[in-house]
């Protein structure tokens, strides 16, 4: 029989009582990109083949063996998007966004598809934050994307994150290094894999990447980019160490990074966690909006790992906002209790009120239980007597404190007034340990 109720390979459920923690990491990434002026961009999961070939890059691991493609009915190449950028560029190049001011700034959340070897951390669906910068070239760019990336980390509570950074140049620079690298690959052609063979040629960085152990330990004593770069890419380069110095953002050089997708150019960096987990990645890509439009534009960005990121947030203890919860269970006794404790959950939802109350049918025991299980603030029982009085007891089920209410108009005011007080007491306790601290 076939598994259908078992998720594919390498996907994952977020399930009810954890999806607080993801939309803690992806409000505080958009809104904290917000500030630095980057706006939600949301493109299509699948987009042309050709799209990811030409961007990405044909001879990239990402292209040649991962991506999800399939031909759809009326006889497209269609491929699940397996990253970001790709995407974003291809939507703001076809709404012509570059034809009004610049830098145009987008961000996003999406699901990115990769047919890899599924292992912790590494998944055949995963999410991705990004954001990318179009039509800004100074050095200054580089630094404010690093810093945006920086901030998100920080602000999440994450601790013990390094920022590598490098510069693989221009195609001008480009030009001489791939001439070296061929030389010094070209002596140890026997060892390499089938894959990076086809690479000699095209494309000799591609084999810098390759996740095969052996061509691996043959690259990592090849000769680096940084060497090569041109007066132009390397004063870009310093003017980006100046400016990270001068905002006191520390980094380590790292003259291995070279992003394995083809777009890159000059500023490449990495955002490594404490297990060295690597838990963001980008740079910039000044000949991706022309290689696609005919265009010349630059563009940079980043895009983090969300599945990683929640991995190392939970190992370190970090705290997410907490899902607040049902503020008011109405428990009911009898049909006609039911049907006030429904009019009465309408009002305060209308009111913004988080409200439940029974809709399976239950004594008012099993009711009371479900209410505990929910981590109900309040609960009100509705039964006759409520019902003829229009009278009944709040219980906190914190504290057990229970005070009487009435069932009208004022019960909103009476919740409202409440939660202010928490969120007061919240605001008094912060200030005392503020002033505590010193
Ligand atoms: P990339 O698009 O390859 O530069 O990757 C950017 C970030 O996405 C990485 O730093 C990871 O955090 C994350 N990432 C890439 N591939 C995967 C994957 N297969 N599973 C989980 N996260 C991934």
């Amino acid at each position: 029989m076939e598994l259908i109720t078992q998720a594919p390979r390498g996907t994952q459920d977020v399930l009810p009582q954890d999806s607080y923690r993801w939309q803690h990491i992806e409000r505080t990434a958009l809104s904290i990109a917000r500030d630095f002026g980057f706006r939600e961009i949301r493109t299509p999961v699948f987009e042309h083949t050709n799209l990811f070939q030409r961007s990405v890059g044909e001879t990239t691991d990402v292209v040649q063996k991962e991506m999800y493609t399939f031909e759809d009915k009326g006889g497209r190449s269609i491929t699940l998007r397996p990253e970001g950028t790709a995407g974003a560029t291809r939507a703001v190049l076809e709404h012509g966004l570059l034809n009004g001011a610049l830098p145009v700034k987008v961000s996003y959340v999406t699901s990115c598809y990769r047919y890899e070897k599924s292992q912790k951390g590494r998944y055949r669906e995963f999410h991705q934050f990004g954001v990318e910068c179009f039509g800004a070239a100074a050095p200054q760019a580089d630094a404010e994307t690093i810093s945006l990336a920086l901030l998100i980390l920080k602000t999440l509570g994450l601790t013990g994150v390094s920022l590598h950074i490098n510069s693989i140049g221009c195609p001008t620079c480009r030009a001489r290094y791939h001439e070296a690298l061929r030389g010094y690959f070209e002596e140890r052609k026997g060892d390499l894999c089938e894959t990076c063979l086809g690479r000699l040629e095209r494309n000799p960085m591609r084999i810098l990447d390759c996740k095969s152990p052996i061509c691996g330990r043959i690259a990592a004593d090849a000769p680096v980019m940084i060497q090569y770069l041109c007066d132009d890419c390397r004063d870009h380069f310093t003017a980006v160490k100046a400016h990270l110095d001068a905002a006191g953002l520390e980094y380590q050089l790292d003259e291995h990074i070279v992003r394995g997708l083809d777009y890159y150019t000059r500023t490449v960096f990495e955002l490594v966690a404490e297990n060295g987990l690597v838990l963001a990645g980008g740079g910039r890509y000044d000949g991706l909006v022309e290689e696609m439009s005919g265009m010349a534009q630059p563009g940079l960005g980043f895009a983090m790992g969300l599945e990683r990121l929640l991995m190392v947030m939970e190992e370190q203890g970090c705290s997410f906002a907490e899902d607040t919860g049902c503020e008011l269970y109405l428990v009911s006794m009898g049909a006609e209790a039911a049907q006030r404790c429904f009019t009465i959950a309408t009002a305060l939802r209308e009111g913004g009120v988080s409200v439940e109350c029974d809709i399976v049918g239950r004594s008012l025991k099993a009711q009371m239980k479900y209410a505990d299980k929910l981590g109900a603030r309040y609960t009100i029982v509705v039964g006759d007597n409520e019902l003829e009085t229009g009278v009944a007891q709040l219980k906190d089920m914190k504290t057990g404190a229970v005070e009487e209410v009435r069932l009208d108009d004022s019960l909103y005011t009476t919740l409202y007034n409440k939660s202010l007080d928490r969120q007061l007491a919240g605001v008094a306790d912060l200030f005392q340990a503020v002033s505590e601290q010193g």
